[in-house]
This record gives C-alpha cells, structure tokens and sequence, in this order.
C-alpha cells in the first residue's frame, strides 16, 4: 500500500514520550488561514520553487511542456503554478537546486524500514512513532497499517490530527494508538468554519466518541492561539467546558500563533491571509492557561 509523505524527522523530542520519528503526510481536511505547514495542505506531491536560488539559466523552461513556466521583461523566471501538472520535469533539468518536489509516494513497507533504523532510541527512551501532517485521517488506511506495524514491533504510537473525517476511517487510525492530539481551534461553529474552512461538528462529535469508546487513549487537546481570532476569554472558557467532560483527556497545550513556515506559501504559488497578526505575549497566554486552570483542568501547558 502506498501513501504520500513529505518528510520524516528522526530523533525527534516532540509531539509524544521519548524520542521518536514523526512522519508528515501530505493532505489535510482543513485550511486554517494561520496554517504554518502549507506545503501539507494538498495531498498529491507538488512542485516548490525557490526564486532566490535561480539563476535564470532557462533549462526549465526548455523542458516544460505545460508552458507552467516564463520569463518576465528582466529575464527573471516566472512560475506559473495554477498551469503545473507537477510532473516534475524541470525539477531534473534544474542543476541549481531552485526546483523540488515537495512530497512523495512511499509504501508502507519503506516507511517501516525507516521506523525500525531508530527502533533502539524508541527503546532506551520509552519513545516511538507519530504521524503528522498535514493530517493522517486523509490517508487513513495507510496511516492504520503503519500504525499497526508499529505496535506489532512494540513501539509507542501517536497521531496529531484535526480530527475531521469519518468515524469508521477515524476509528481505523485510533485502533492502533496509544496517544492522540486533537487541535480544537473554536467552540463557534460559524468561526471555525470562517477560520478553517469547514464547521466543528463533525471534530466535537469524533473526539466525545473516541473518549467513550477508546477509554485506554490519551487524548490530549491542543489550542492554537491566534490573537483576536479564538484568544477571547469565552471561546477558552467553552473549550475548557468540554474538555472537563472527557475522562481520557490527559492535558491541554496553548500553541502561540506563529509565522514559521509563512515564507513557503511562496514556494508553492499560494498567498498567506494573515500578514497582520503577531505573536501573543507569554503574558497573554498565561491569563487563557489560567481560566483552563479555574475550571478545573490541571496540566496546562504552553507550547507544545
Ligand atoms: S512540474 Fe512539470 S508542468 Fe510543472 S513547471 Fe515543472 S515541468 Fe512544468
Ligand atoms: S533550471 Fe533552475 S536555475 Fe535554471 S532557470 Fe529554471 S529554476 Fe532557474
């Protein structure tokens, strides 16, 4: 079976216990305007281009037979991404390295092999395995048969997800987990949609679920703070309300908004919708940690 990812990190102190290997699928269900991962959003491999690297030697354009690439008045290279067929041949006529394929088909068996070259760390460490993304519930059956070969070797398992997706496709992945985060982005069904593309339903409805049914998970629940999008007392106070009813829940974690990653949606021919937003102050997500921490939600952290 086959699936794209477009990196893998080893030895990874992240995202689960211990040292691990996170793997990033591409594709993703939702598109959160503060997404600092754009090159996951579309799940097929897509073409990056890296104008400062260019040098304008044309070799690309001599190759490209969707006419996806031209030159302005200066001779600079111009990439025309809505006309790529991302067949990636200018990537192998580029000799500069202006030019990658972001993402790639792999099997489950490749991945495996992978998993097991870091298998004595996961060892030493109480760590193990994660899949992120993007999201791992757009690939659901390849994301359950690496997570199953995963624990058939012994290794701790994880999955980051939004958790939108269909309860039988969901239930495939959590059946193999031994922990999951779920971002929980706003209580308000209309912001969440006008944020992210797509109502919070669906994502409430799979997260109660899976704490009924899959009592031996950890769930912990992961809120972006996006100042003046869902950083208001009410919507945390509604967030913390719903997660005090969950009895698999092992802790909340703020994540600051941040602009890593802004840079690569120009790689990829995309424009970023929130140039105007900084960061909160350590000051400002103290005060959200401490309304979790009032309605009785101990282990708030900050960071993930
Ligand atoms: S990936 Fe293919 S279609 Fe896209 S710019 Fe390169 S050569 Fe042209
Ligand atoms: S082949 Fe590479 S260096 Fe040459 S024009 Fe194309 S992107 Fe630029």
């Amino acid at each position: 079976m086959e699936g794209v990812i477009y990196k893998i990190e080893r030895l990874a102190v992240y995202d689960g216990p211990g040292i691990r290997t996170v793997i990033f699928l591409k594709g993703c269900p939702l598109a959160c305007v503060w997404c600092s991962s754009s090159e996951s959003q579309k799940l097929i491999p897509e073409i990056g281009f890296w104008q400062e690297k260019c040098v304008a030697c044309g070799a690309c354009v001599d190759v490209c037979r969707s006419k996806a690439i031209g030159k302005d008045k200066n001779r600079n290279i111009l990439q025309h991404f809505e006309a790529c067929t991302n067949n990636g041949d200018c990537v192998r006529a580029c000799l500069y390295q202006a030019r990658k394929m972001i993402g790639g088909k792999v099997t489950v068996d490749e991945v495996v092999t992978e998993l097991e070259k870091d298998a004595v760390f996961y060892h030493r460490s109480e760590g193990g395995v994660t899949l992120s993304g993007g999201d791992p519930i757009c690939q659901p059956l390849f994301s359950a048969r690496i997570l199953e070969r995963a624990v058939q070797m012994g290794f701790h398992t994880a999955v980051e997800t939004s958790a939108y997706g269909d309860w039988p496709a969901f239930a495939g992945i959590l059946d193999h987990l031994d922990l999951v985060y779920v971002d929980v982005k706003h209580m308000d069904m209309s912001a969440h949609k006008a944020l992210t593309g797509k109502g919070n339903q669906r994502i409430l409805d799979n997260i109660q679920r899976l704490d009924k049914q899959y009592p031996d998970l950890d769930l912990i629940l992961r809120i972006p703070v996006i100042p003046g999008k869902n950083d208001s007392k009410d919507n945390i106070q509604k967030t913390g309300q719903f997660a005090a009813g969950l009895k698999t829940l092992k802790r909340i974690e703020l994540l600051p908004y941040h602009r890593y990653g802004v840079s690569t949606y120009f790689v990829i021919g995309r424009s970023y919708a929130l140039n105007e937003i900084d960061s909160p102050s350590r000051e400002q997500v103290e005060r959200l940690k401490a309304v979790l921490v009032s309605q009785g939600i101990f282990d708030v952290r900050i960071g993930g």
